[in-house]
């Protein structure tokens, strides 16, 4: 009846679905600091261009978040040359899924930040990297693949339920991302049949 994605699974912080890269930047997250909440960002490298790869192949936001990016290959990158940042998800326009921290790890995604009170979001959020920009559509795929993933966090870590949020809302004055064209009702009705459905 339904062509939606399935959910799929978490175990132990990793979800069945993704490829697993390991980015050295995280770290633990504090004591007593449950996953509450998920942040939805955009990125692209260069900015606002897709699917970009350094020479050996490797995606240039994959790159970034290996600490593997050529910081001359263009320059763009010389203006966050050093960043040391990572995401728990990253979802190219494809559709392709990668884990690059372990969901009970400390993914470094939000900088300075505030969600409902509370500062430092890393500490207690999950965050995912859509690959794009805030000038453009996202693929339907983006949404479906979003909206499993997001199913299942809520699964395994319920306190985040209801607790969606973006890196613009946290973070207003430094951040514009996941940007006008970021449909949250459509990503909303799809994680509702997601669980309805389940
Ligand atoms: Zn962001």
């Amino acid at each position: 009846m339904s062509t939606q994605t399935a959910i799929p699974k978490i175990y132990d912080g990793k979800l069945d679905s993704a490829e697993w890269l390991a980015s050295p930047n995280f770290n633990e997250r504090p004591k007593n600091s449950d996953i509450q909440a998920i942040v939805i960002h955009n990125i692209s490298l260069p900015p606002d261009e897709f699917g970009a790869v350094v020479k050996n192949g490797l995606h240039y936001v994959k790159a970034l978040f290996l600490n593997q990016l050529d910081w001359n290959a263009h320059p763009y990158f010389l203006t966050i040359k050093g960043a040391e940042v990572s995401a728990h998800l990253f979802i190219e326009r494809d559709g392709q899924l990668t884990q690059f921290v372990n969901f009970n790890d400390r993914a470094w995604h939000a900088g300075r930040s505030s969600y409902l009170g509370r500062a430092e979001c890393n500490d207690f959020s999950i965050g995912i990297e859509l690959e794009g920009s805030d000038f453009m559509p996202f693929t339907d795929i983006q949404y479906e693949v979003l909206a499993s993933v997001i199913a299942a966090i809520y699964e395994a870590y319920p306190k985040t339920r209801r607790h969606l949020t973006g890196h613009s809302d946290i973070a207003p004055i430094r951040k514009t991302d996941p940007g006008e064209y970021f449909d949250w009702q459509k990503l909303r009705g799809m994680v509702a049949q997601h669980i309805n459905a389940d």
